[in-house]
C-alpha cells in the first residue's frame, strides 16, 4: 500500500504524519515506512539540498523541475518500490502532485510539461491513495511565520501569487483525480486533522 500526503506550505503534513504513524501501526501488523520528498534516500536528500539551498533566481525553473523529478526517481527506486515489494505500507510526505502544483502551476512551467517528465520518472507507480491537506495560502503561510521564523527566508522571496497558483493547481489536481485523492480540512485543530486522515485511510484499507 502506497499513500502520499500533499498540500501547500504550512498545511501541517509533517506534524500530522508523525502523530498518524503510531495510530496506524496500532491497527496493522504490516510494517509502516515513512519517508519524504524531496529527499527520502541518500542521493535524493543530496538533490534536495541542491534545490533548497540555492536562491530561486539562480536556478532555471526547468532545471528545478528536472531535479525534483530526478530526486523522486531515486526515492522510488531506493525506498518506495523495495518497501512495497516487501509488503509494507509506504507513506510519503509529498510525491508527484507536489511537482505538478509547485513547478507546473507555481513556476508556470505548465502542468502538462511537468506531468510528462514525472511520468518518465515514476513510470506508472502512482500512489494507491493520496491525502490532500486543504489549507488556504493565507493560513498556511501564517502558520510557518509563527512556527519557525528562520524558515521564512525562501518563502518570503516568493510572491503570494506563487502560493496562490500552487493552491489553484492543487485544487485542479484534486478535482481531476477523485478516486485517488481525498481532501481533508487541514485548517481544523491538529488532532482533528490526524483523525480525519486516519478515517480516510481506514475506510480505504479496512484491513
Ligand atoms: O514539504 P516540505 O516543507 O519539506 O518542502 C520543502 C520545500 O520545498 C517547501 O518550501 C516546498 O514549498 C518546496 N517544494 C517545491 N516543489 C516541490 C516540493 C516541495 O517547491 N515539488
Ligand atoms: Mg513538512
Amino acid at each position: 500500500i502506497f499513500i502520499s500526503f500533499e498540500g501547500p506550505d504550512g498545511a501541517g503534513k509533517t506534524t500530522a504524519l508523525n502523530k498518524l504513524m503510531p495510530l496506524l501501526q496500532e491497527r496493522t501488523n504490516k510494517e509502516i515506512v515513512l519517508s519524504r520528498e524531496p529527499g527520502g534516500s541518500p542521493i535524493s536528500e543530496k538533490i534536495r539540498k541542491i534545490i533548497l539551498d540555492i536562491h530561486d533566481q539562480e536556478m532555471d525553473d526547468r532545471t528545478e523541475a528536472l531535479l525534483y523529478a530526478a530526486a523522486r526517481r531515486q526515492h522510488l527506486i531506493d525506498v518506495i518500490l523495495p518497501t512495497l515489494n516487501e509488503g509494507k505500507v509506504m507513506l510519503s510526505d509529498r510525491f508527484v502532485d507536489s511537482s505538478i502544483a509547485y513547478q507546473g502551476g507555481g513556476r508556470q512551467i505548465g502542468t502538462k510539461e511537468v506531468g510528462e517528465i514525472n511520468d518518465f520518472a515514476i513510470d506508472g507507480h502512482l500512489p494507491d491513495l493520496t491525502i490532500y491537506f486543504d489549507v488556504t495560502p493565507e493560513v498556511g503561510l501564517a502558520r510557518i511565520k509563527k512556527d519557525h521564523e528562520g524558515a521564512m527566508d525562501r518563502l518570503e522571496k516568493e510572491a503570494i501569487d506563487f502560493h496562490n497558483r500552487v493552491y489553484d493547481s492543487y485544487m485542479d489536481i484534486v478535482k481531476a483525480n477523485p478516486d485517488r485523492i481525498k481532501a481533508i480540512n487541514a485548517q481544523q485543530a491538529p488532532d482533528q486533522v490526524v483523525q480525519d486522515a486516519l478515517t480516510v485511510i481506514v475506510n480505504r484499507f479496512p484491513n
